[in-house]
């Protein structure tokens, strides 16, 4: 029996190797500390404000500089909602009627890419970029250019 002919569609399914994955790890883990992907420790930090504002002032009734911030941020940019985090609307977005983005984790950066790189049956870079820019938040064009390197 010959395997070799059996390539067909694979494309589409073949998942990618873990040093792909590690390498795109390591470009996030190397990117300007500036950049504006969210963290999982900063995710839950913005959603526990957010979801319990009480509670988290009672945990923080000296608020430091740094926390202040974070909890203006938390109030202002974002939104909360059956359990995910949102970046909220500005009032131009919204009479636009742009829909609001879901904030995507430095770790699900990749796989979100690529899925809707495929989703997108093999789009561009610009394409998949600006497909992902109306849905999420916190994945940069940078980002979806490397990724379209490997993909
Ligand atoms: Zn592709």
């Amino acid at each position: 029996m010959d395997f070799q002919n059996n390539e067909g569609d694979a494309e589409a399914s073949e998942p990618f190797s873990v040093q792909v994955c590690t390498n795109f790890d390591q470009y996030l883990q190397d990117a300007p500390p500036n950049r504006f992907g969210i963290s999982f420790y900063r995710w839950e930090e913005l959603r526990g404000i957010l979801r319990n504002r009480a509670a988290w002032e009672a945990e923080h009734p000296k608020p430091t500089a740094a926390e202040r911030k974070t909890k203006c941020l938390a109030l202002n940019e974002f939104e909360t909602e059956n359990g995910l985090l949102y970046k909220k609307l500005s009032v131009a977005q919204i009479q636009a009627q742009q829909a609001r983005r879901q904030v995507i984790l430095d770790h699900e950066v990749f796989d979100t890419i690529i899925d809707i790189h495929i989703s997108l049956l093999h789009a561009g870079k610009n394409k998949t970029f600006a497909a992902i820019n109306e849905q999420y938040y916190g994945i940069s064009r940078d980002e979806v250019c490397i990724a379209s390197i490997i993909i």
